[in-house]
């Protein structure tokens, strides 16, 4: 798939420091803005590598503003952790997780972050 990566974005950063987050990926087209984690850390980590180019592939589908629009309102109707594009995200970050213990998908958890942007925090220490 067709994707950058911008390691210490200002965007991530913003968001992180609203959400009081260690670390944030926030997807806006086809980039995947970084902030508290490095390109390196991110694409050594399957599951939150597939969740965001799952969001890249639906900004892809939808359109930019229209994936924006669409996302903000259904998180707005059913809240984020339900939105049906977090859940999309979040069935393709778990595939690789087939083969993990409890304990390690826990440890493995990607949430939304409650922007309405289809950002991301991956949960650790
Ligand atoms: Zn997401």
């Amino acid at each position: 798939m067709d994707f950058k990566i911008v390691e210490r974005s200002l965007f991530a950063r913003i968001a992180r420091m609203v959400l009081k987050s260690s670390n944030v990926a926030m997807v806006l087209g086809k980039t995947i803005h970084l902030s508290g984690v490095t390109r390196d850390d991110f694409m050594d980590d399957p599951g939150w590598l597939a969740h965001e180019l799952c969001h890249i592939r639906q900004f892809r589908e939808n359109g930019f503003f229209r994936f924006l629009w669409l996302y903000l309102a259904e998180s707005w109707r059913v809240g984020y952790y339900n939105n049906k594009y977090e859940v999309e995200a979040r069935i393709e970050g778990m595939k690789h997780r087939r083969h993990m213990n409890p304990a390690q998908r826990a440890d493995n958890a990607i949430t939304p972050t409650g922007l309405p942007l289809p950002a991301d925090e991956r949960e650790t220490e």
